[in-house]
């Protein structure tokens, strides 16, 4: 099991790598750069090889690179779709010095086009950018259909993956929070919305978990993340998506509203949990 929460990137990999193991997690996620989507620091190779060394040593598990939440690959405004390719490419570049790390994004809003003209713009975008040779896989996020959201459903997903020119270089960050809020019941059953996965898209596409409570109530749309054990999923229905045999292996990322003290206290109640 790999667990670990969100850092924040200012201080560089090693400096993160050490944050982690204080918290007692043994992987983390990073932004690529400032969430609104600006300039991203370049990357210092000498403080990858440092990490790398301390990520071996500790077991570390896959890193998950987030970028930038405003990014929107969906859209067709040009200004906005430029924007996109330009994050996108750059991120990419980035990321050939970081192989094996995991890339999330999210897909991005359809704002009224539907779904299926956006989804087709967002992996045209992506299909133009992606190098075939990146030895990184990028992650569709599973979204809460806040707005005109793309990629709630688990057949949106599913479509998505099967028109990406690399089947081996995509899957699916599989958010709790997201799903619940997005309508798919957890809480009262687990199996047959990982079944419906299973159907759709197939659990072996999850690479990756963001581990979330979720404030609001199933089918809310709202996206608010909630600590673990104070939303409406709950701790018992979020440690057994975590403990389930399909889904091990996997890097577990809090993205609860917490400081470093407050992911020190859940990273730890999950291992309890978990036995580990
Ligand atoms: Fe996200
Ligand atoms: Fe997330
Ligand atoms: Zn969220």
């Amino acid at each position: 099991m790999f667990l670990g929460c969100h850092l924040s990137v200012s201080r560089g990999f090693l400096s993160m790598g050490r944050q982690a193991l204080e918290l007692g997690a043994n992987t983390f996620q990073f932004f690529t750069r400032n969430p609104r989507g600006s300039r991203a620091k370049a990357i210092d190779n000498d403080d990858v090889r440092a990490f790398l060394d301390l990520a071996v040593v500790n077991g570390f598990g896959p890193l998950v690179a987030h970028a930038p939440y405003t990014l929107n690959p969906a859209s067709i405004d040009p200004k906005i779709s430029e924007l996109a390719r330009i994050i996108l490419t750059d991120d990419f570049n980035r990321l050939s010095l970081l192989p094996g790390v995991f890339y999330n994004f999210h897909p991005g809003c359809h704002l009224g086009r539907g779904a299926e003209a956006a989804m087709d713009t967002a992996i045209e975008l992506l299909n133009e950018v992606f190098p075939e040779n990146l030895n990184n896989t990028v992650l569709l996020e599973t979204m809460a259909g806040k707005g005109t959201e793309i990629g709630r459903t688990f057949e949106e997903l599913a479509y998505m993956l099967g028109k990406f020119k690399c089947p081996e270089r995509i899957g699916v960050c599989f958010d709790t929070c997201h799903v619940f809020d997005g309508g798919y019941d957890l809480v009262g059953d687990l199996d047959g919305v990982l079944k419906e996965f299973e159907r759709t898209v197939g659990l072996t596409k999850i690479k990756a978990v963001h581990l979330n409570d979720s404030l609001n109530a199933l089918s809310s749309r709202k996206d608010r993340h909630a600590k673990i054990g104070e939303g409406q999923i709950g701790l018992e229905a979020l440690v057994k998506v975590i403990s389930h045999p399909k889904l091990v292996n996997r890097p577990v990322i809090l993205e609860t509203p917490n400081d470093l003290d407050g992911y020190a206290v859940e990273i730890k109640l999950l291992k309890k949990e978990l036995g580990l």
